[in-house]
């Protein structure tokens, strides 16, 4: 690009969906016409403009770049009369702006009701939230507000005729996300630094967890990559996250890897690094682990008893309401009140294992003795009954009546004798490479001299 282009004021005007940069610089005053309602077939003009030179090589680049900055927005045109958008203020009710946006006043009501069909009340109307009105012939026709990346709630009608709401679902574009990092002081750390959003930093670690224990096996210096789905609007705005297609971790220089496939009758598994579908051991974690706080462990001074007591188990401190899962399948053999534990719940799997979770503030509706339960599935919520002197779960791995430290318990799971599809074997193979060019490339981690 040449350089004396950025000594001129770029200004950028959209005009009804046209895109116009246009240039302080006498002579050269349109730069380029980008014509966003057929985004698929931009224009760009510019006679004589020192942009010419991109028409063809890098056309498709500034046209990808400038529609996703550049939401396509009708409303946003202030020469149209007719359409324009309502910013509401502090304390603003249905009404007040229903005066504001020149309703007519026979219809106030039904356009309230209307408006919070969808379990959207006034009161959830935010100070500097944007409304989109249409008006036509002096009535308001439309009024859209949108509720998050992809849904808006459109309101339509006519005060003779009444108002009527829907929600608008936008068309969502799959597209993997890639995400890297390396370990500096935690993994959720790490992970904000990559902007990786908690659901996909939970769904990795219960994917991994079976075989790590994220709080001690992870060093600085470790790496990680993540393949998630993106589902974005056409405006490229994330609207929703989608499943962990792959994911890897490279632990002092070993390779843990994940590869989720779809198996023809529809089940969702993950292969691990060796191309085998491991049987489903136990979740690490009751908790979802960007919910934890903190973990400790081991024998400690009780707070409320005051006397140093075998502590049989690990407590999680996370805020109340957090919602507490069975880390395996099994069968409830107790669920209730106990003095110490508050209110609790005990779970069979198997003939070997049993696991309790003290504390709770509730226990899972419907959850008694003799309930099956799913790994993963909700059994109650962290609360502070019972012996507890704050907020916290306290969590109990028994194996054989034996307590077992559930952080470092390595419960075997069978390898199973499925073998992983040929799309899987490429998906691994790939990812080993990559990682191995990963640890060339990197600087060399502790002088073994
Ligand atoms: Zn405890």
């Amino acid at each position: 690009m040449p350089k004396h282009l950025w000594a001129a004021r770029v200004s950028i005007v959209l005009l009804g969906g046209i895109l116009i940069l246009t240039t302080s610089r006498p002579g050269q005053r349109l730069i380029a016409a980008l014509d966003l309602r057929h985004a698929s077939r931009a224009l760009l003009y510019g006679s004589g403009s020192p942009f010419e030179g991109l028409r063809d090589s890098s056309s498709e680049a500034l046209q990808t770049d400038l529609i996703i900055q550049t939401p396509l927005n009708p409303f946003s045109d202030p020469s149209n009369d007719d359409a324009y958008t309502h910013t509401v203020s502090r304390g603003s009710t249905i009404s007040s702006i229903w005066g504001s946006i020149k309703g007519a006043p026979k219809a106030a009501a039904d356009f309230a009701q209307a408006f919070v069909k969808h379990g959207k009340s006034a009161g959830q109307l935010k100070e500097g939230e944007v409304l989109e009105v249409r008006r036509k012939d002096g009535e308001v026709v439309e009024v859209r507000r949108q509720i998050s990346a992809g849904e808006t709630i459109v309101i339509e009608g006519h005060p003779d005729e009444g108002y009527s709401s829907r929600i608008e679902r936008a068309r969502l574009i799959p597209v993997d996300r890639k995400a890297s990092g390396t370990i500096t002081s935690s993994l959720v750390a790490s992970a904000n630094d990559s902007a990786i959003p908690y659901a996909v930093i939970d769904d990795f670690v219960d994917l991994f967890g079976e075989r790590i224990e994220f709080n001690k096996d992870l060093q600085p210096g470790d790496t990680f990559t993540i393949v998630y789905e993106e589902r974005r609007t056409e405006g490229g705005e994330v609207a929703d996250i989608g499943p962990i297609k792959s994911a890897s971790l490279r632990i002092r220089g070993t390779m843990f890897a994940v590869v989720r496939d779809v198996a023809k009758d529809g089940t969702v598994r993950y292969f691990n690094e060796k191309g085998q579908l491991p049987t489903k051991g136990f979740l690490r974690y009751p908790v979802k682990y960007t919910r934890i706080s903190s973990v400790f462990a081991n024998a400690r001074f009780h707070p409320v008893l005051k006397v140093k007591r075998p502590h049989h188990g690990v407590d999680f401190s996370a805020p109340i309401g957090t919602p507490v899962r069975s880390v395996g399948e099994g069968t409830v053999v107790f669920a209730g009140y106990s003095a110490s534990g508050g209110n609790m719940v005990r779970i069979a799997h198997g003939a070997r294992y049993t696991t309790e979770y003290m504390h709770l503030s509730k226990i899972a509706k419907g959850l008694r003795k003799g309930s099956h339960i799913d790994r993963g599935a909700v059994l109650g919520a962290v609360g502070n009954t019972g012996l507890s002197s704050g907020p916290h779960l306290h969590y109990g791995l028994f194996d054989k009546g034996r307590y077992i430290d559930p952080m470092r318990a390595k419960i075997a799971s069978d390898p199973g004798n499925i073998k992983a599809p040929p799309a899987v074997m490429a998906a691994l193979d790939a990812m080993r490479r990559e990682h191995d060019a990963v640890a060339m490339s990197a600087p060399a981690r502790k002088s073994r001299a």
